[in-house]
């Protein structure tokens, strides 16, 4: 079990022993028989956090150490709802460990985790409460809700069209001829109106939240000028205002070179430096920063300015990095702290040993790897190195059109050699921190209650049964939002 506790101190003691606890913030006082030995009350000298419980010293029969678990000292809950009978719930934690704990349950109040763990830990804590809620997972799979890390939602229309013409043979510039490519979206999203923009983004959306994704990274991107870059952005909020989903937003208006700057790149970057990213930044449109480094999009000095200036006014970074070439986005993106850098199908070794000092997540994309009929990448040098790795969909019209993420955890598996543990992780708490959020998806005690029933009773079969959705049940904020009478 883990308690965030930060402080503890003795206030009484007599019959029973009286603790003052400080857990994630808030006092608590705790009773318990510790102070009772053999019938008699002992006077406990000391008492100190140690891990999971607690460490007394007490006078016993010679001074004595005795460890405590925590849960006997702790207040009892009362909580709103109770997620009861999870056959198995997963628990991923910020230093690369996936704990199951079979037959366990979930408590929550006020959208929170209050507790959560085995039954024989959570059920003896519960103060009866007449509106309590109970959901019986039938002895499923829970697991936090989870992030996608990397999406670009926010465009006027798919591009099926290309996609078949590219299986037919044609070249990339055949396709930008016939009306594709990234230009042709940038066009028709600049004339979008932002409530068809809306409606069509809103759909992606609450499909990823069918899939189980409960918080996610969007990107603009797809209209490459101020106003439509703005409009973008002012979808994604008005978004995160109705759907049930949160959604950290990303500039991207260094995403390629709109069609009026051609001829005067230093123009399109000037224009993101001085007027798009202030006006971002002045609105609170975007927490962070995105700029895709690559041959056919930005250079690496074009990136690094974009960069510093976003830096320079508090946003957060990430970089679409090593795609197709390693231009060294890597590396800056380490430097400069960046949350994320994303793709890396092609990176060398001396940006591989940035990345490892860092704080920086490593976000790998198999879904863009599949449609351009690319290797995939190749994760395993980064985890051994311990460098956190997640995985997104990408989702987006012209490279990967999913908003299946479980989908990216049988591809982590099947084609990128990663354990079922290290896929787990990387649609989790791993996904949660390159999208920004700290204490996220991995349900410690006062964490928001987001959480996923699965229709499976084996934690392995998320990756290994495929391609199809498995989501029974999805918790937002303690909320029920999708609810399914399934059984397994
Ligand atoms: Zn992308």
């Amino acid at each position: 079990m883990s308690i965030s506790f930060i402080d503890a101190k003795i206030i009484n003691q007599g019959r029973a022993l009286q603790l003052e606890l400080d857990i994630i913030g808030q006092r608590k006082i705790g009773v318990g028989e510790l102070a009772e030995y053999r019938g008699q009350p002992r006077k406990i000298r000391e008492v100190e956090i140690a891990g999971d419980g607690l460490l007394l010293l007490a006078e016993l029969d010679n001074l004595q150490q005795v460890s405590v678990p925590v849960s006997s000292f702790l207040p009892p809950v009362e909580p709103e709802l109770l997620i009861d009978n999870i056959g198995q719930l997963i628990l991923p934690d910020e230093k690369g460990h996936l704990e199951i704990v079979e037959n366990a349950a979930v408590a929550v109040g006020q959208g929170k985790i209050l507790e959560k763990g085995s039954r024989t830990k959570v059920m003896p804590r519960l103060q009866s409460n007449s509106s309590l809620k109970i959901i019986d997972a039938g002895a499923r799979v829970v697991s936090p809700g989870l992030v996608d890390c990397h999406t670009h939602p926010v465009f006027a229309r798919n591009r099926a069209d290309e996609f078949a013409q590219r299986l037919a043979g044609a070249t990339y510039d055949e396709i930008l001829e016939n009306g594709g490519g990234i230009l042709n979206s940038a066009r028709l999203t600049r004339e979008t109106s932002l409530l068809d923009l809306e409606k069509s983004t809103y759909r992606r959306i609450a499909r990823s939240l069918s899939y189980g994704v409960t918080s996610l990274e969007a990107k603009s991107g797809y209209a490459l000028n101020l106003k439509g870059e703005i409009k973008s952005l002012q979808v994604l909020e008005n978004l995160s205002q109705t759907l049930p989903v949160d959604i950290s937003p990303s500039l991207l208006a260094a995403h390629a070179l709109p069609r009026e700057f051609q001829s005067n790149r230093k123009g399109y970057i000037d224009l993101i430096v001085d007027k798009i990213l202030p006006e971002v930044k002045l609105k609170g449109l975007a927490r962070s920063c995105d700029a895709f480094c690559e041959k056919s999009a930005f250079s690496l000095k074009e990136t690094a300015q974009v960069m510093r200036k976003a830096k320079a006014l508090g946003l957060d970074l990430r970089i679409h990095a090593g795609q197709f070439n390693s231009l060294g986005a890597v590396k800056l993106g380490a430097e400069l702290g960046a949350l994320s850098v994303d793709h890396l199908e092609e990176v060398s070794s001396e940006e591989l040993s940035a990345l490892e000092k860092s704080q920086t997540v490593a976000v790998f994309l198999p879904g863009a790897a599949l449609t351009l009929g690319m290797q995939p990448p190749s994760p395993r040098r980064y985890l051994d190195r311990g460098i956190p790795v997640a995985l997104a969909t990408d989702m987006n019209p012209g490279t990967s059109m999913t908003e299946n993420l479980p989908l990216m955890a049988s591809f982590g598996c099947m084609q990128m050699k990663m354990t079922v543990d290290e896929v787990w992780r990387a649609l989790t708490v791993n996904a949660a921190k390159a999208a920004g959020w700290t204490r996220r998806a991995t349900l410690r005690q006062g964490e928001i209650a987001d959480l996923v029933i699965w229709d499976f009773d084996d934690y392995r079969s998320l990756p290994y049964h495929y391609g199809i959705n498995l989501v029974n049940t999805v918790i937002k904020r303690g909320k029920l939002v999708i609810s399914s009478a399934t059984d397994i």
